[in-house]
């Protein structure tokens, strides 16, 4: 019997465009064809504590994107320059900066990035891409001095079940994001009025894919080496928003999962209806406060960022400042 085509027609995400991305011509909301596109790796200083460890966190961003926030700081290699987030026909093909790479190739990158001290490999926004990257990361822990360090799953949360369950055997950290739980807010600013829904569905399904587990380490945090850490990006403006999430997740993850507060929100070209100011103090400390009154515990909070410099530019071999990001591979360039 023939094994079905996960790309023909792609229901990958919780789009469902159902177009044949095999054919050619056949592009979805995410704009990606059924080939892998990278965009850069790179050994990452700027992750949680257990994710960057001493040796840094191993990041392979992927090309294309299924969820399209308006406000999104990776526009460069989410959608391109045009950066337009629309329905399956409205999004122009090959646009985000990558290029190819095939299953050797990846494990090539995998495994300089391991070879160079990463304690992970960091996979950013794959969702579009799972069956290509579940084979290229086989490819990697099969080849000679194969990959054996955890694999990351970082994504938007945008996901559905059928195509976690793909990554069962692949992923050992779940790093999903948990964007907002108000569909009026995903539908403004993600063209995804469902994404509350998908969200939970899919941490749910991470959190009984992967409990969590930790390595001790001689020197440096603990390394994690299983189960799944929510990420929250505090937008501003949107505060009760964020007050749903912490009471969510201390009700359904608390002892489960890890959070991860960020405040690092910045608007580099306000379009639409994207705030265009950043978190101030009195929200910062509002959200605090309801940490504390939630009783979360485990996790990470970013400080107020001060300034946008970290945010990358991707037609650099080096996307991020220096202190954050040793370059490894770059679209352009190939290893560095
Ligand atoms: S992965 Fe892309 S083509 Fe497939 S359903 Fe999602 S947005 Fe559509």
């Amino acid at each position: 019997m023939e094994t079905p085509d996960p790309y023909a027609p792609c229901r990958l995400c919780p789009r469902r465009c159902g177009v044949m991305r095999r054919a050619g011509s056949g592009r979805g909301y995410c704009g990606e064809g059924a080939a892998l596109r990278l965009a850069c790796a790179s050994i990452h200083r700027g992750e949680e504590p257990p994710l960057t460890g001493t040796g840094g966190s191993g990041t392979i961003f992927v090309s294309g994107c299924s969820l399209g926030c308006i406000f999104c700081q990776n526009r460069q290699i989410s959608r391109g320059p045009r950066g337009a987030a629309g329905s399956a026909d409205q999004v122009p093909s090959g646009e985000a900066l990558g290029r190819i790479v095939d299953a050797k190739e990846f494990a090539r990158i995998c495994l300089a990035l391991q070879n160079r001290g990463a304690e992970n490999i960091n996979i950013v926004t794959g969702t579009h891409a799972v069956p290509a990257l579940v084979k290229a990361i086989a490819a990697a822990r099969r080849d000679g001095a194969a990959l054996d360090i955890p694999v990351l799953w970082n994504s938007s949360g945008y996901e559905v079940p059928e195509t976690l369950d793909l990554l069962s055997d692949t992923v050992e950290v779940f790093l999903p994001d948990l964007k907002t739980l108000d569909s009026a807010v995903s539908e403004r600013y993600f063209n995804a009025p469902d994404y509350p829904d998908r969200a939970v569905g899919a941490i749910q399904k991470m959190l009984a894919l992967r409990p969590l587990r930790f390595e001790k380490r001689d020197q440096g945090p603990d390394r994690m080496v299983s189960g799944v850490m929510v990420r929250h990006m505090v937008l501003p403006g949107c505060l009760e928003s964020t007050r749903h999430v912490l009471r969510w997740f201390a009700e359904h993850c608390a002892g489960r999962a890890m959070l991860s507060l960020m405040f690092q929100y910045t608007s580099i070209s306000p379009r639409g209806t994207a705030p265009v100011r950043r978190v101030n103090k009195t929200e910062y400390r509002t959200v605090l406060h309801w940490l504390d009154e939630c009783g979360i515990e485990d996790g990470y909070c970013q400080d107020l960022s001060p300034d946008a410099r970290w945010i990358p530019d991707f037609e650099q071999v080096n996307p991020f400042p220096t202190e954050l990001s040793i370059p490894v591979w770059h679209w352009r360039r190939g290893f560095v």
